[in-house]
């Protein structure tokens, strides 16, 4: 279980990749990445191996962000289906997540009776709840706010819009999460261990905060809105 995500200049599928390798000592049943171009949002998972997701992997498919994912499954058994990515019905917005969802059941009956999901997980309410409050109106951060707002259990959590490639969104809860520092890029990762490929400086982040990743800066809020100034500190392999 671990999360990975960048957004700068570089071809990003191969630093994703190469990310998730750096987590396949925590153990996952299957893995996923998904990036985002001006032609939209692409997704590859596989069950197994990062070996076998690279396999699945276009190598003619160029994008400067994108958000991968190797999943311990804890709801929905562990197949090509349930691996992550999610994405939401029409396909807007792709999500990553770690951690448990203890009232997805719940948010399912509450807000997407009308919703027909395409998996068994927890984490995908969450993808289709910031869609449903994305179409009633709200920004896309807004929806992501109210959708934390009603969730409760554990997660860490990466977020694409298709309509804005110049953001990550993030948000962690009771799961590791860091924000690595670049120049002309910035990155995601459950562990610094992950993306110390790309850089040593990493934002630690507390509970209940969002983050806005874009490539030349970072903005970290609490769920109120309000902002959080912490610095950066230099992460070392401790092997
Ligand atoms: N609960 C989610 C699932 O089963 C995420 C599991 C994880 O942390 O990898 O898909």
């Amino acid at each position: 279980c671990g999360i990975v995500g960048y957004i700068g200049e570089a071809d990003v599928k191969e630093i994703l990749l190469k990310g998730l390798e750096k987590l396949e000592y925590r153990g996952y049943d299957s893995a996923g990445i998904a990036v985002l171009n001006d032609e939209g949002v692409v997704v590859f998972k596989e069950k197994g191996r990062i070996a076998d997701l690279r396999d699945v992997v276009d190598e003619d498919v160029d994008a400067r962000l994108g958000i991968g994912h190797t999943r311990w499954a804890t709801h929905g058994v562990p197949n090509q289906l349930n691996a992550h990515p999610h994405q939401s019905t029409t396909k807007r917005f792709t999500l990553v997540h770690n951690g448990v969802i203890e009232n997805y059941h719940l948010m399912k009956k509450a807000y997407l009776s009308n919703v027909e999901m395409a998996s068994d997980t927890d984490t995908e309410v969450i993808v289709q709840l910031i869609e449903k409050f994305s179409q009633d109106g709200l920004s896309t951060i807004d929806a992501l706010r109210k959708t934390l707002h009603l969730i409760h259990g554990s997660y860490a959590l990466a977020l694409l819009d298709k309509e804005d490639a110049e953001t990550i969104y993030v948000a962690k809860n009771k799961s590791p999460l860091l924000v690595g520092l670049g120049d002309g890029f910035n990155v995601v990762a459950s562990d610094a261990m992950a993306m110390l490929q790309v850089t040593e400086q990493y934002v630690e982040l507390h509970d209940q905060e969002i983050v806005i990743v874009h490539k030349d800066s970072v903005e970290i809020q609490k769920l109120d809105g309000s902002i959080v100034e912490r610095p950066a500190y230099k992460a070392e392999l401790d092997m």
